[in-house]
C-alpha cells in the first residue's frame, strides 16, 4: 500500500532520531534521504539497505527550486509504485525545508496517505547550546536572503534568528560561494537597528556529543570578515526590553 512518511534525523548523529522515525525507516520499502553526515547515512543503510540519497539533484549552476522539484518528483514516483516510502531529511524535515512539505501535500492530493514527523531543528539545538528561551522575549526566525530582500519587519527587543546566513543570494549549490557580499549587506541592515557594536553569534550545532558547537560572538561591524558556511545560523540577541504599556496593564488588572 502506498504511503509516505517524512522524518527528520535532527543534528546529533544519530541520537536525535526518534524511536518512531527509526521504526518508520526500518519498515519502509524504500528510504530516500537528504542528509549530509556520512555517519548518519551509514546508520540509515544499516536500518534499511534500500537507502538512496537525493543529494545528486543539487548541482552548481542549477537553481535550487529546480533541484527541489526533481526531489519531490523522485519521492512521488516511488510512492506511486505502491510502496511505503520513508524520506529522511536532516534537522526537522519541515523547518526551512521545502521538498518534504511539498511531497506530503502532493501525495495527499493524489489520495495517498502522507505525514511528517517532527525532528530537532537547528533552532532547537541553539536554544539548548546558547541557553536561550524563546519565551523570555519572543523569537523571530527568518531566512536571511528573504529577510533582506523583503525588508522583513522585526522587533529588535526580541530574539532574532537568521537562517542560511552563509548562502545569502545563492540560488544554486555552489561550494565556492563567497558569503561576504551578503554578510556585509546583512550587517548594514542590522546595524541600522542595533548599532555596529552589537554582538551577534554565529552558531553551528555539533553533530557529535564529543565535539563542541561553534559559538562565535562577533560585533556587527566584523560580521562580513567572519567565516560563514552553509551550516551557519546567526543569532541576534535582543536590545533591552521596552517598558510594559501602562494602559494595557491597567486594563488587564481592572475588575470586570
Ligand atoms: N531543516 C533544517 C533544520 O531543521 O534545522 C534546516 C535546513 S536549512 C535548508 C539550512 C540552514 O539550517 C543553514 O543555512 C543553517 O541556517 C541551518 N543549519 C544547518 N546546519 C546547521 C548546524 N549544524 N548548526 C546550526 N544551523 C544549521
Amino acid at each position: 500500500r502506498a504511503e509516505l512518511i517524512v522524518v527528520g534525523t535532527g543534528y546529533r548523529a544519530v541520537g536525535d532520531l526518534t524511536l518512531e522515525a527509526k521504526a518508520c525507516l526500518e519498515q519502509a520499502d524504500t528510504v530516500l534521504c537528504l542528509v549530509g553526515d556520512p555517519m548518519v547515512i551509514g546508520y540509515l543503510e544499516r536500518l534499511n539497505p534500500s537507502v538512496r540519497t537525493l543529494a545528486g539533484f543539487y548541482a552548481k549552476g542549477k537553481h535550487r527550486s529546480e533541484s527541489y522539484e526533481e526531489m519531490v518528483q523522485e519521492i512521488l514516483s516511488e510512492v506511486r509504485r505502491e510502496r511505503l516510502v520513508c524520506c529522511a531529511f536532516y534537522g526537522h524535515p519541515g523547518v526551512f525545508a521545502y521538498p518534504g512539505h511539498e511531497a506530503v501535500r502532493r501525495a495527499r492530493l493524489e489520495g495517498i496517505p502522507a505525514r511528517m514527523l517532527a525532528g530537532s531543528s537547528a533552532e532547537d539545538w541553539l536554544f539548548a547550546d546558547l541557553g536561550l528561551d524563546p519565551g523570555t522575549c519572543g523569537c523571530q526566525s527568518f531566512e536571511a536572503s528573504d529577510f533582506l530582500l523583503r525588508r522583513r519587519v522585526f522587533d529588535a527587543t526580541s530574539l532574532l534568528v537568521l537562517w542560511q546566513v552563509g548562502v545569502i543570494g545563492m540560488t544554486d549549490r555552489d561550494p565556492d560561494f563567497d558569503a561576504r557580499v551578503g554578510a556585509a549587506l546583512l550587517a548594514e541592515r542590522l546595524a541600522g537597528a542595533y548599532g555596529v557594536d552589537h554582538e551577534v553569534v554565529v552558531y553551528e550545532a555539533s553533530p557529535y556529543p564529543v565535539t563542541s558547537p561553534r559559538i562565535s560572538p562577533v560585533p556587527l561591524a566584523k560580521l562580513a570578515d567572519t567565516q560563514l558556511t552553509n551550516k551557519s545560523t546567526l543569532v541576534v540577541p535582543p536590545l533591552p526590553a521596552r517598558p510594559p504599556d501602562r494602559e494595557t496593564a491597567a486594563r488587564l488588572c481592572a475588575p470586570t
